[in-house]
């Protein structure tokens, strides 16, 4: 008997209780579709779920558009064309639904077409849901990350040639939409986000949500057609008009990381790494923009944060490796006396060696760990000025503090702590501030200067003359001593217009009732130079270089009192 004609001889009624029959037997809905006169027969079961009114439609294009996702239907009405014109005997498409309650649900519809009374084409197959969690996301309607890994493991291992670029694209603010405006304005931001991507690729492009406010668009084929930079500007674009259509009732802007070329032997995880690398490297410089993945960055990042670790692993060993060096602190007025020394940082690694403290303090800041460190070298350097006083009782010890303890660190109760706990006057302990940290001074920050001067702890401000240096700061904040950076210094040894700066600086810090440290003095030229400008202080490696404590004590303790 020829099956595919075997239905000749039924009726639809008989066919509609066929179906229901088999319905019995599958979680799938069945279905028939008579394609020569557009009547669909559908169990029962699913119009319960999706907004069909009866299981017997005639006319169904109209319910047809009304049920499949409007970015589909064209694509659904294609297939089912050909299958009607004979050119398709088989229909097998993924695709999107909208339930009763409009929301969408990724189906998988598969049937086959057979010949039916009077020589119609029908087709009979299921309509499967895909499982709402790991494929298709119910808010954008997208697929989700569990898809975008099936895909890229299978493409990658086939095919990885064929992948053009990937790009990753974050919403700049979507935290504060969800915090400020609540859980559905993001939700409707990501679905916007999502009309706005889908309308500037092309169809080949698969686009996918991943976590959060993040969508992965996965460009194939011709590397000529849709360059990243453009595709990125479109949606830019998109989202503007979207913005001006809703009378800026919102705002928001997205960045992007793109991954282009290169996808032999590259795993679904590199892809995620590297595309999120660059998305937030395209966050880090100032969000609304595109990146594309740098190896070079990336590496200099892992390697960052492998001394991270290093530097965790040290500080753990009971800062195993650290060291405070101290470096001469001279009074210009007054015959080059020592009247102090900088506190300054040392790291050695088993791996890293000696590293500069340029390179990792910065790393101690970004995690943190400046915060235990800088207890540490507070708690060393007050001990040593402590037993330094014996040699010179009006010793005083510069330690310097990174923003980040004093943004995110009790530090006034450390330095009472260790004031008490050590035992030294507080008029000996100066904390070296640089600009940069401070330049949000808010009330919390202002209180704590108050504090500290209360307690007769005096404030240094370091690195001036480099990046923005602020005069107002000076007025604002009440500082005993500001350090001209070695920089401006070299500078001011070099031409003429910069030393008078210099000049008037120092005049106007004296007139604020200020003093004046200068640092970087290496030579005796540099120094009677310099000199004419009236700095109150030098520290330089002309009167000495950063020194470990028995060896500071030793060459500028103890000698003052030998021959
Ligand atoms: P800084 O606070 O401005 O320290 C002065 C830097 O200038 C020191 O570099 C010192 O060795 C260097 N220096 C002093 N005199 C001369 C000179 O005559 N010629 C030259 N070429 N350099 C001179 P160092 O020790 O490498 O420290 C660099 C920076 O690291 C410091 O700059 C400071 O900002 C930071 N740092 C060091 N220790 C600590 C610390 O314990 N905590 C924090 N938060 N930062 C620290
Ligand atoms: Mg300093
Ligand atoms: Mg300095």
């Amino acid at each position: 008997m020829d099956y595919m004609n075997a239905l000749q001889n039924l009726s639809l009624e008989q066919i509609r209780a066929v179906i229901e029959v088999l319905q019995q037997s599958t979680d799938a809905y069945m279905f028939m579709l008579d394609l020569s006169v557009d009547t669909y027969i559908l169990s029962e079961k699913a119009t319960k779920r999706f907004p069909f009114h009866t299981t017997v439609i005639e006319n169904c294009t109209d319910i047809l558009k009304k049920v499949v996702h409007p970015s589909d239907y064209e694509m659904v009405s294609e297939d089912l064309e050909k299958c009607r014109s004979g050119e398709k005997d088989a229909h097998a498409l993924e695709y999107r639904w909208m339930d009763r309650m409009n929301r969408v649900v990724w189906i998988s519809c598969r049937g086959t077409v057979v010949a039916g009374a009077e020589n119609h084409r029908l087709l009979i197959g299921t309509v499967s849901e895909l499982g709402k969690k790991a494929k298709a996301d119910n808010v954008t309607g997208l697929r989700r990350e569990a898809g975008f890994r099936l895909d890229m493991g299978n493409q990658l291992r086939e095919n990885p040639g064929s992948v053009h670029y990937m790009m990753r694209v974050g919403i700049d603010n979507f935290k504060e939409i969800n915090e400020k405006e609540g859980i559905e304005a993001g939700d409707e931001v990501l679905r916007e986000l999502a009309e706005c991507i889908l309308k500037t690729v092309d169809e080949d492009t698969k686009v996918y949500r991943l976590v959060a406010d993040e969508f992965m668009i996965v460009v194939q084929g011709e590397a000529e057609k849709q360059e990243p930079r453009a595709v990125y500007r479109q949606i830019q674009q998109a989202i503007a008009a979207m913005a001006k259509r809703k009378e800026y009732s919102r705002f928001y802007t997205v960045s992007a990381g793109v991954l282009e070329g290169g996808f032999e032997g590259k795993t679904v995880e590199d892809i995620m790494r590297f595309t999120e690398f660059a998305l937030n490297e395209a966050k880090r410089n100032g969000r609304n923009q595109m990146r594309p993945f740098e190896q070079a960055d990336y590496d200099v990042y892992l390697r960052k944060l492998d001394i991270r670790k290093a530097l965790r692993q040290d500080i753990n060993h009971d800062f195993r490796g650290f060291e405070v060096y101290y470096q001469p602190i001279v009074s210009a007025a007054d015959g080059y006396r020592l009247v102090g020394a900088e506190a300054l940082l040392r790291w050695k690694n088993e791996k890293y060696g000696n590293m500069s403290p340029a390179v990792f303090i910065p790393i101690l800041e970004e995690s943190g760990l400046i915060i235990p460190v800088g207890r540490y070298v507070l708690w060393e350097a007050a001990r040593r000025c402590k037993s330094w006083k014996k040699y010179i009782p009006a010793f005083h010890i510069n330690v310097n503090l990174s923003y980040v303890q004093l943004h995110k660190s009790d530090l006034m109760r450390d330095v009472e702590k260790c004031v008490q706990e050590v035992g030294i006057d507080p008029e000996s302990l100066v904390l070296e501030l640089t600009e940069s940290g401070y330049i949000e001074t808010n009330e919390r920050i202002k209180e704590l200067f108050r504090d500290l001067k209360a307690r007769n702890i005096d404030l240094a401000l370091d690195d001036f003359g480099t990046g923005y240096s602020n005069m107002r700061y000076l007025k604002e904040i009440d500082f005993k001593t500001v350090k001209i950076d070695r920089s401006f210094v070299v500078q001011a040894l070099q031409n003429e217009y910069d030393y008078n700066i210099i000049s008037h600086i120092i005049d106007m810090v004296h007139s604020l009732g200020s003093v004046v440290c200068m640092e970087g003095i290496e030579e005796k030229e540099e120094l009677s130079k310099m000199m004419a400008a009236k700095p109150d202080m030098i520290q330089g490696y002309y009167f000495g270089k950063p020194a470990p404590a028995e060896q500071f004590e030793k060459d500028f303790l103890m000698a003052k009192d030998s021959p």
